[in-house]
């Protein structure tokens, strides 16, 4: 299964749950970003690699990430 995530990213507080939460560490704060409400946001440096699990959307707390699986 392949994925794309999809951030919202102004609502992003940088909490870092999901980057913690994705098995093939491909998430991390981008910390040359500022978001409108103050935080370095997540964002995903190397979608290609995105399994579709979708357990950065479940742990992030303020429903920031959308996962679309790309096959199946
Ligand atoms: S869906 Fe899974 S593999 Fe893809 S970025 Fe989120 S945690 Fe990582
Ligand atoms: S879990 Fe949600 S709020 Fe926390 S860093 Fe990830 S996207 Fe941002």
């Amino acid at each position: 299964m392949r994925g794309e995530v999809l951030f919202n990213t102004d609502r992003c507080k940088g909490c870092s749950l999901c980057v913690q939460a994705c098995p093939v560490h491909i998430l991390a704060l981008d910390t040359t970003r500022v978001n409108a409400v103050g935080y370095n946001p997540a964002y995903c440096f190397d979608m290609s690699k995105c399994i579709a699990c979708t357990n950065c959307a479940t742990m992030c707390p303020d429903t920031v990430i959308t996962v679309k699986r790309l096959d199946v």
